[in-house]
Order: structure tokens, then C-alpha cells, then sequence
């Protein structure tokens, strides 16, 4: 067995040992026929096997039926961020959306969409917040679902439900009660907590997620859309990325990323030999409790983010001087906890604390932080 170190990467992350062991292992005859799975024909009967039963497991993991399509693409959520306008923004005749900002992502997406039609911001956590005693900054919250504002005649509402880069997440989803505009499709990037809890699919028109971050290797998008909400593409919407194309043949209008689908489809089948999304739930609530009760009971580390939109995926904290910093994440890469430091744009530290993560590793982390606060506090 080799030592791997602890990695709290946000992405490219951390991959379950067994899925990794079992891909080793078919990694030049795949169950018999000889050949690997990058080798094959995305249109032979192997490979239409190992995608077909990716979707079905991927949809018995969320319990989505046939109204929603399944699909597995490629350009990363980033792509993503301009395909759903060029499929959907269109779709209630104006080309028109309403977008929620709370972090770097929805910002991005909220500017790649801003190429395709006339889109606005329907709330946005860029300021502070007075909130149960104390000022919170810019992104470390999420606005309340009664001050949205979205139009009546915009295609979709767009949100992130985590923000990977600040660990914001929408822990509730709105429901369309709840917002003044209920036929408006809710559009999501769950790139980074998706597979981590269930998801109440009943108010999802769209939703979208790199694998790279909970689900599977890089390389694969993967997009599940209502099916009413299919056929409505800008002319200018390449073929290849038009929803209406990529159904229809089931991911294989061209040729999909056939490795990262198989290497997901394993990680589905984990999760469900685990016993789902609730098993895999649970598991998660205990790790996150774990760290983040450690952090609030230490009057040296500080936790940037809001308590009822702390995400259970992506735990930025600061030490309480920056110039510790790079002693900080010597000794953990020397305690082997790898990839520990903050995103540029948020500084600090980021643990990612995917699915994939085991509770060891994250004692491994409180451990850690223990000693180091008690040398340097
Ligand atoms: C990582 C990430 C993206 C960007 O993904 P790419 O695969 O690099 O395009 C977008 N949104 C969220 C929430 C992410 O975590």
C-alpha cells in the first residue's frame, strides 16, 4: 500500500481509494475484453455498457426519472456558464435571465451570460451584512430568498449552491413559494458539493457540475435538464453543445470524455454500495462538525463565513497573522496535509473536505491545527 498524504484540494480532489484501486485494476482489460477503457470505441457495446450505467446509477443516486435528461459533457462549468444561456435564455421568448451572485463563481457566471441577452442580478451578498450581532463581509453570505427579485418573464433563475472559493453554501434552496416569480426555472452550478447531500430536484430546471470536484476526474460536465426546457437554443449555440444534440444521442454526439464518465460511474456505484446520498450525508455533517467545532472553540483560528451558510465541502479560515501562514502550511505538508492554502483572491486557508475525505483525515487536520496553535497562539 502506498502512503497517499491527506488532500484538502478544492479541485482537481481528492478520488475515493477503492474507485481508484478498481480503475487500476481494469486498467488494461476492462471485465474481459482485452482492451482499456481509453481505448475503446465510444460507440461500441462495451463503452455504451459503462455510460449507460453511469446514467442509470447517477439517477437512481438523486431519484430523477426520465423528465429529466442526464448528460455527460465536456468544457467544465466554465463552458457550462456560457451553455446554458445558449441553450436556455431564450426559452420564454425573450432572451432574458436573473442571476444570483454570492461568491467568484455565480460572478463569473453572471458575466458570461451577460454576452447572450438581457440579464440582471436578482440579489447579491457583494456588501456587508448586519446579521445576529455582527458584521459579515462581502460573499460570506447568502441574501434571503424574500428579497430576490426576479422577473416574471426571465428563462431561469442562475445560482451557485456553493461557493467553493468563499464556502458559501445555500444549505436551503428556494422553492418557488418563496420567490414572486414561481414559473422561473432554477439553474444551478453545484460544481462543489454536488453528490454530497441530496437534492430536492422538484423546483430544478437545470442544474450543472464539474466532476473534478466530488464526482470523478476532470474532463466531464455533468448536466441534468428538464426536458421541457430542451429545443430552445440560440442559432449561434454550437452543435455540439446544444442540449437538444447531446440527449438526443445520449452524451455521445461526438465523442465524450469515455475515461472521466467510466472513472465517474465508479464513484457513483460507491456512493451507492455506502447506501446513497443520505449515507454519504451524514458522513459529511461529522467531518464538517469536526473541523468546524474545532475552529469555533479556538480564539486563534477565525472563520470567515455566516454559521447558516457554512459549507460542509470547501472551510476557509485565517490564522491570525498572515506572516504565519507559510510556516503554517510547511509543517502540514511535512504532517502530510497537502493543499491547504486559501485561494488568491480570499487568502488564508481552504480545507476542501469532499466526499472522498475520510473523518481520519480531517482529525488528521484538527490534530494538526491543535499543535500549531499551541505553538504559535
Ligand atoms: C471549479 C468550479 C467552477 C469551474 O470549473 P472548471 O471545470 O474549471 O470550468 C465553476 N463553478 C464552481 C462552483 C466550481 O467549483
Amino acid at each position: 500500500m502506498i502512503a497517499r498524504p491527506w488532500n484538502f484540494s478544492a479541485g482537481p480532489s481528492v478520488l475515493p481509494e477503492a474507485v481508484l484501486t478498481q480503475a487500476a485494476q481494469e486498467m488494461l482489460d476492462w471485465h474481459g475484453s482485452g482492451m482499456s477503457v481509453m481505448e475503446m470505441s465510444h460507440r461500441g457495446s462495451a463503452f455504451t455498457q459503462i455510460c449507460d450505467e453511469a446514467e442509470a446509477d447517477l439517477r437512481e443516486l438523486l431519484g430523477i426519472g426520465d423528465d429529466y435528461a442526464v448528460l455527460f459533457m465536456q468544457g467544465g462549468a466554465t463552458a457550462e456558464n456560457a451553455i446554458v444561456p445558449l441553450n436556455l435564455i431564450s426559452r420564454s421568448g425573450q432572451p432574458r435571465a436573473d442571476y444570483v451572485i454570492t461568491g467568484s463563481w455565480s460572478s463569473k457566471s453572471f458575466k458570461e451570460a451577460k454576452k447572450y441577452g438581457d440579464v440582471c442580478i436578482a440579489a447579491s451578498s457583494e456588501s456587508v451584512w448586519q446579521d445576529i450581532g455582527r458584521q459579515w463581509n462581502a460573499f460570506t453570505w447568502v441574501p434571503p430568498v424574500s428579497d430576490w427579485q426576479v422577473r416574471s418573464d426571465a428563462s431561469y433563475l442562475h445560482f451557485c449552491s456553493n461557493e467553493t472559493i468563499g464556502g458559501v453554501e445555500f444549505t436551503q434552496w428556494p422553492s418557488p413559494v418563496e420567490l414572486d416569480s414561481p414559473n422561473v426555472p432554477l439553474v444551478v452550478d453545484a460544481s462543489s458539493h454536488f453528490l454530497s447531500r441530496p437534492i430536492d430536484f422538484s423546483h430544478v430546471g437545470m442544474l450543472y457540475a464539474g466532476a473534478q470536484k466530488n464526482a470523478g476526474p476532470a474532463g466531464v460536465t455533468v448536466v441534468i435538464v428538464r426536458r421541457d426546457l430542451i429545443g430552445h437554443a440560440l442559432p449561434i449555440c454550437p452543435s455540439a453543445f446544444d442540449y437538444a444534440n447531446v440527449a438526443r444521442e445520449r452524451s455521445r454526439f461526438n465523442t465524450p470524455p469515455t475515461y472521466a464518465i467510466y472513472v465517474a460511474g465508479l464513484v457513483f456505484k460507491w456512493l451507492l454500495s455506502l447506501g446513497g446520498l443520505e449515507s454519504i450525508e451524514a458522513k459529511n455533517k461529522q467531518k464538517a462538525e469536526a473541523l468546524y467545532d474545532f475552529l469555533d472553540q479556538s480564539s486563534f483560528y477565525q472563520t470567515p463565513v455566516h454559521p447558516a451558510f457554512r459549507s460542509r465541502m470547501n472551510v476557509p479560515f485565517f490564522l491570525p497573522d498572515p506572516e504565519l501562514d507559510t510556516t503554517f502550511l510547511k509543517g502540514a505538508m511535512a504532517a502530510g496535509l497537502h493543499q491547504l492554502k486559501g485561494h488568491k483572491t480570499v487568502g488564508g486557508m481552504r480545507a476542501s473536505i469532499y466526499n472522498a475525505m475520510t473523518l481520519q483525515g480531517v482529525l488528521a487536520l484538527t490534530d494538526y491545527l491543535k499543535s500549531f496553535e499551541r505553538e504559535h497562539g
